[in-house]
């Protein structure tokens, strides 16, 4: 009867939350893209396994209700944090359909904030993260949200930068971005955080409108006082030091 809707953070296993490994410990059915099951493998023998491929959302939050109504406890595992580009919002909008089930939401550490701890302290001042993908929000209004986070002169966190078929998206957004911030602008990415293979890099704007990125990268873009300290990104707060 409760379906818990968990986090599980960027994917290093010491990254996940007491609460998630509780809530997992204790459900009988685990639902989850292919992937994110196998983050977690070690820990969910002898349960039942709901796994569904990439982009088969809607029928992987549908089978974790239908489980939860039957009276079982169930957890749906996503990466980060399940209210981040997750399926937080899915799984209440498709319960409504439902009998009615106890669903908890349970925090997991969004890659924002673990990529960011990788480059240093990028976020410390406003922020907006914007995703690049298309697939659910037209890339014109995209667009709007690049033009107006990069006038306020927040510093931006993109999610979904590029895949091979928008090979081309993370350059686009830093020449929209280039119309109102320095091309020197101090940016930085992070790749496989917490999972085998993580690199980083710290770089200007200019050069990050070139570099190779993927659907496993996060991407930060400072603001105007953005500035490397020690080899880190490094956006001050405004403390007079
Ligand atoms: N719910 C997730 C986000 C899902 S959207 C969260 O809160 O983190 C998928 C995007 O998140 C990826 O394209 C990438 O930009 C970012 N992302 C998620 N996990 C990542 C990781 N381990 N390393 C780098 N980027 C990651």
């Amino acid at each position: 009867m409760k379906l818990y809707v968990i986090g599980l953070g960027p994917g290093d296993p010491a990254q996940i939350t007491p609460k998630a490994m509780a809530a997992i410990a204790q459900s009988d059915v685990i639902a989850g893209y292919t992937v994110y099951i196998a983050l977690i493998n070690q820990w969910i023998e002898n349960k039942k396994i709901l796994s569904t491929p990439m982009k088969q959302e809607i029928d992987r939050c549908r089978m974790a209700i239908e489980e939860a109504v039957k009276g079982k406890t169930v957890s749906m595992v996503c990466s980060g944090d399940a209210g981040v580009y997750g399926m937080a919002g899915l799984i209440y909008e498709l319960s409504a359909a439902y009998p009615p089930i106890e669903i908890e939401v349970i925090p997991g550490v969004t890659a924002a904030c673990s990529g960011a701890a990788v480059l240093g302290a990028p976020l410390m001042h406003d922020f907006a993260v914007i995703s690049l993908s298309d697939l659910l929000t037209p890339w014109t209004r995209i667009e709007e949200r690049l033009h107006s986070a990069a006038r306020a002169d927040f510093v931006i966190c993109l999610y979904n930068p590029s895949s091979k078929k928008r090979s081309d998206y993370l350059e686009k957004a830093c020449r929209i971005i280039m119309e109102h911030q320095s091309p020197n602008t101090v940016c930085g990415y992070v790749k496989h955080i917490g999972r085998e293979g993580q690199t980083s890099m710290i770089l200007s704007l200019k050069e990050l409108a070139t570099a190779q990125t993927d659907m496993f990268t996060t991407v930060y873009i400072g603001n105007s006082q953005t500035k490397v300290v020690e080899g880190k990104m490094v956006t001050p707060r405004g403390y007079r030091t």
